[in-house]
Parts: structure tokens; sequence; C-alpha cells
């Protein structure tokens, strides 16, 4: 036979096989993804290089797939992809060194944190790849046939050792006609994942939309009909006594092995939009995000040019019992993909910010490097562009809701989420008039139904030019407050912010549809009916009982005015103009206690 050849790995990857070998890695199931998604990436070099060297494919005509073999008895995993492969020269450059430039920046994060002590945390933020294999192999083999070349050779690297070497393959059984053949020799340790039904259940967790088909070997059954000689006692029961033996047919399961196509090739995002039904939609939320209940709306988009990236978005139909804490959310409700290939769903508050973590889907990229991580997502232009245009959609999707003939809807997302949009008033400046359609309030004409902002400003009287709102505890002392007379005489609409973060999110919007808020318990409110004969008269005969009663307040009160804002109460206290309302006062005395 061909003779092996040996080879010392570069300095690097010695290091990183250590590394991974040695730490407490405890996520080792990732070893499959890492080694599915390099076949996958193989199948997409070949099914790329062949559209302009068809010529690629011609020696060997086989379908472009995975499929992965589980030997319990032995422990052993093969996995067998008919892609690219590689040449010898490939296998020292791809398996020996380190050029790959994701492995290369996890060896540099590695050295900047050696400081902080903290390998073993970085190891799951990266993938590792390839070497991945030896988190739960003792061998491992890799016997591939590039078109490129008319030779198979094999790769052979233990676990724990500097070198790697490789051969030619000279036994005629194990030629393939194309692509890579790992053996995964496992650990004793970890021979547990050498059984069918696990890598069955590990293929649908994480790579269920590679968009190559992924074959597992499984035990089958199948019913058959058989006929068996019947029992003598129970020929004898039915009386009949010929002396001859009875056929009868009889069901048996009969077991045998073959390939099981163990994930959806085509995933549902990538289909057109046009042609997936809400059924199938809702479907795919159920499943994917263990849901019950279908989703208040979906929203199915791609994007081209700039950055290319396909999405569904849902707003689930209720809010998870003990999640409702906005300020830290750790949701897990954003899926990303880069390529198909399931990356995390750990990076929601990448993708989205914090007041829209509501929002439950799944984002597939292909500008994104497999090995993504979330320094790499902070710092991409790409992820900007895709948060900015996320965000968008989500809105557009509740606003959706919003229109939806059925009042109901909405009323059941606004009293899930209304708090999330008016932490986004005072979080999202940029958005402001994406989140303002979308309020809703009671108000001095509407009690019972909230109302939006539009539906306010339809209201408004000729010569209304601000929106009036004033902030309490609940409708009833809102309707109580002695600042609302003057504007019910007039028939001016006022706002009833009844929740405490209300007031908060107004003074952020500060105007809709170019008309301020005007807050009613201020002193500058006008309006519009100054009468200056009125006031002069006025200010002659009450002037030294405001001075009278001020001296007799003293520092409790900024001043003492004569107002015309009053029908029948024969005072009241409002805010200073620059000062905090009444409201907002006892928010923030409720906090410092
Ligand atoms: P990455 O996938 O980020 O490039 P890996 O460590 O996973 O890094 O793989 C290293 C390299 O080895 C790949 O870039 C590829 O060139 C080669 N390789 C790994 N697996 C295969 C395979 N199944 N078929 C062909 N080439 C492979
Ligand atoms: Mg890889």
């Amino acid at each position: 036979s061909a003779a092996s050849e040996k080879y010392e790995y570069q300095a690097e990857v010695s290091r990183l096989m250590d590394l991974i070998v040695n730490s407490l890695y405890s996520n080792k199931e990732v070893f499959l993804r890492e080694l599915i998604s390099n076949a996958s990436d193989a199948l997409d070099k070949l099914r790329f290089l062949s559209v302009t060297q068809p010529e690629l494919l011609k020696d060997a005509a086989v379908d472009f797939d995975i499929r992965i073999q589980a030997d319990k008895d032995n422990g052993i995993i093969t996995i067998t992809d008919t892609g690219i492969g590689m040449t010898r020269q490939e296998l020292v450059d791809c398996l020996g060194t380190i050029a790959q430039s994701g492995t290369a920046k996890f060896l540099k994060a590695l050295k900047d944190s050696k400081d902080s002590g903290s390998d073993s945390n970085l190891i799951g933020q990266f993938g590792v790849g390839f070497y991945s294999a030896f988190l739960v192999s003792e061998k491992v083999e890799v016997s591939t046939k590039s078109p490129k070349s008319d030779k198979q050779y094999v790769w052979e690297g233990e676990a724990n050792s500097s070198s790697y070497s490789i051969r030619e393959e000279t036994d005629p059984e194990k030629l393939i006609p194309r692509g890579t053949r790992l053996t995964l020799y496992l650990k004793n340790d970890e021979k547990g994942f050498a059984h069918p039904e696990r890598i069955q259940k590990l293929v649908k967790n994480y790579s269920q939309f590679v968009s190559f088909p992924i074959y597992t070997w499984q035990e089958k059954g199948h019913t058959k009909e058989v006929e068996v000689d019947e029992d003598p006692a129970e020929a004898k029961k039915d009386g009949e006594e010929t002396g001859e033996k009875k056929k009868k047919t009889k069901k048996v399961i009969e077991k045998y092995w073959d390939w099981d196509l163990t994930n959806e090739t085509q995933p549902i995002w990538l289909r057109n939009p046009k042609e997936v039904s809400t059924e199938e939609y809702n479907e795919f939320y159920r499943n994917t995000f263990n849901e019950y209940l279908d989703p208040l709306a979906s929203s199915h988009f791609t994007t081209e040019g700039e950055v290319e990236f396909r999405s569904i978005l849902y707003v689930p139909a209720v809010t998870p019992m003990g999640k409702d804490d906005i300020a830290n959310p750790k949701t897990k409700n954003i899926r990303l993909y880069v390529k198909r290939v399931f990356i995390s769903d750990d990076f929601d508050g990448e993708l989205f910010p914090r007041y829209l973590s509501f929002v439950k889907g799944v984002v597939d990229s292909n500008d994104l490097p497999l090995n993504v991580s979330r320094e790499i997502l902070q710092e991409s232009r790409i992820v900007r562009i895709m948060k900015k245009r996320l965000v968008r959609k989500a809105f557009d999707m509740i606003l959706g809701i919003s229109l939806s003939e059925n009042r109901e809807d909405y009323e059941k997302f606004w009293e899930n989420y209304g708090k999330y949009l008016k932490l986004g008033c005072i979080e999202d400046r940029e958005n402001h008039k994406r989140i303002a359609p979308l309020l809703r309030f009671f108000s001095s004409q509407s009690e019972d139904v909230m109302i939006s902002l539009d539906e306010y400003v339809d209201n408004m009287k000729q010569d209304q030019k601000h929106i009036y709102y004033v902030a309490a505890d609940s409708v009833t002392s809102a309707r109580n407050a002695p600042f609302l007379e003057k504007l019910l005489e007039k028939d001016l609409e006022v706002l009833f912010l009844v929740d405490p973060i209300d007031e908060v999110a107004i003074q952020n919007l500060k105007s809709f549809k170019e008309k301020d808020f005007v807050d009613i318990s201020k002193e500058d409110l006008d309006i519009g009916e100054k009468d200056e004969e009125k006031e002069k008269v006025l200010k002659q005969e009450f002037g030294q009982t405001c001075e009278w009663i001020k001296k007799r307040l003293g520092d409790k009160v900024a001043s003492v005015q004569i107002s015309n804002r009053l029908s029948s109460s024969p005072c009241v206290l409002v805010s200073g103009k620059f000062g905090w309302s009444a409201n907002m006062e006892r928010l923030m005395k409720a906090q410092t206690v």
C-alpha cells in the first residue's frame, strides 16, 4: 500500500486543538453542526464552480447530498458529502494550517483574552470549525476526492497529537466518486453520539434548513403480510379437524435499515410568500418556537441589494408569563441563520432594539460569516442595515394589526405590548414617526375605548393647535382634574395619560403631525381666549389678595396668579412651565423612597 506521510501541525493549530480538547466545552454537540456546515459549504462551492466548469461533474454523476451513518456498536460516525473535496495540497492547507479568517480571528480573540483568563467562554462564541470533531473524537479520518485530482487521499489525525498523516486511498471498497467522507472514532465517553436517533435529533435541531438533503441511516419498519401455519390447537377450537395444516396470513413488522431524509430541504422563508399559506406560517411558528397559540400577525420578506437577507417575523398572541421584564429581555426570540445554517438564537439584542424584544422570527443572511459572534455582529455595518430593515418591517406588521377590521385584535396587542412601544418613544427617537400612530390612550371623550393620535387629530377643533393631555393615576382622577373644566367647556378633547410611563413617552414624542403635546396642568396653558381688558380689571381687583396668599404660603408655592383657566373651582394648584408635572413629581417621589 502507498506510504503514509507524516506532517506537523502549524503551531496555532496545535494550540487550538489543545484548547478544544482540554477546555470544559459544555456544548460538544456542535461538532455535528460544524461538520455538516463544512459539507454544505463544499457542496455550495461545487455547485457554484460547476456553473462555469461543467466538466467538474462529468466523472461522477451523483446527487448533491450529505449522508450520516452512526454505528453505535463501535462508536463510529461517518459524514459523507458529494461536494468539492480536497486535493492533497488542500488537505495540508485546510486541515494543517490556520488559513481561515474565522479561526484566525478566534485565535486573536483568544490571545487578547489571555489576560482576562476566560478561554472556554470564547470557544462557545466562535465556530471552531473542523477541529470541533476532536471534541468528541479520539481519531478522525478525512477521505476525500477532488474533481481536480484523479486520486483520493486520506488525512488522519488524533486528539492530543501534534502531527497528522496523509496517504493515498488504495482500498477499492473505500473509494468515493467525489467529495469527502469523515470518519469519527468517538472517545469512550462520547460514544453516545453514535446513536442513529440522536444524530437524527441533532440534525433536526441544528441543520434542519441546510439547503442540501441530509440523509441519516435509520432503522425502519414496514408491516408485511406473511403466510404462517395455523396453530393446530386453534384449528381444533374451530371444530375443523381436517388433519391438514391450514395456512393463515398474519401481519408482521419487518425491520430494515435505510436512508432517511432528515431535514426540510426547502426552508419556508426561501419560498415565495405568495405560495405560503397562513396555516403554514403558523405551523412553522408553533413548531419553531414551541407555541400553542397562533401568532397575532406574521410578515415574510426578502431584501436585496446592499444587504441580502430573508426573514419571517411574528407577533406572539401573548407575552410569556414571567418574562415581562422589558429592561432585561432574555428572550431567544430571533433565530439567526447564515446561508440556511442555524447560528444562534442568542443575538436578539444585536438584531432588534429591546423595546421590540417581543417580536419572534427567523433571519437568514447570506452576507455574514458562519462563525459570526456577538462581537462581529456589534461591529458589522451589514447588521446595522439589517437591524434598520427588521425594525421597519416589525412596525409595518404591527400597523397591519392596527388596521385590521377587527378592532379587538389591536386591543389585544396593545394590552400585551403597549408598554413596549411606549418604551420605544423614549429609546428610539429615529422611529417616532412609526411608533406614534400605534399609541393608544383614553380621553375625555372616550373613557372606555382607547383612541389613536390620528383619531384625536381628526376630532380637533378648527382653530385648535395643540394636543392636550393630563396625567393622572386613573381615568377617574383624570376626569376630576380641575384643569379640565375650561377645556371641557370649550369641547376640547384631552388625552388621559394613566400609565406611569405615558407622560415620559409623550414628552419624548413632543409632537404628532406637527401638533405639540401640551400638558393642561402647566401654568402657561393657553387655550386661545385672552381677554386683556378683563385681565386688567381682575388684576386690579385681586392683585392684593394674591400677594397676601403668597405671603401666607411662603416657599410652599412659586407664585400666586390670577387665571382664566377655571370656570367653577375657586383655585387650582398648577406646575411651573419648566417644572415637573404633579404626576411626574409623584412618580419621582415613588422612585426615591
Ligand atoms: P471554515 O469552514 O470556517 O473555513 P473549518 O475549520 O470548518 O473552517 O474548515 C477548514 C477548511 O477545510 C474549509 O475552509 C474547507 O476548505 C476545508 N474543508 C473542511 N471540510 C470540508 C469538506 N467536507 N469538503 C471540502 N473541504 C472541506
Ligand atoms: Mg466550517
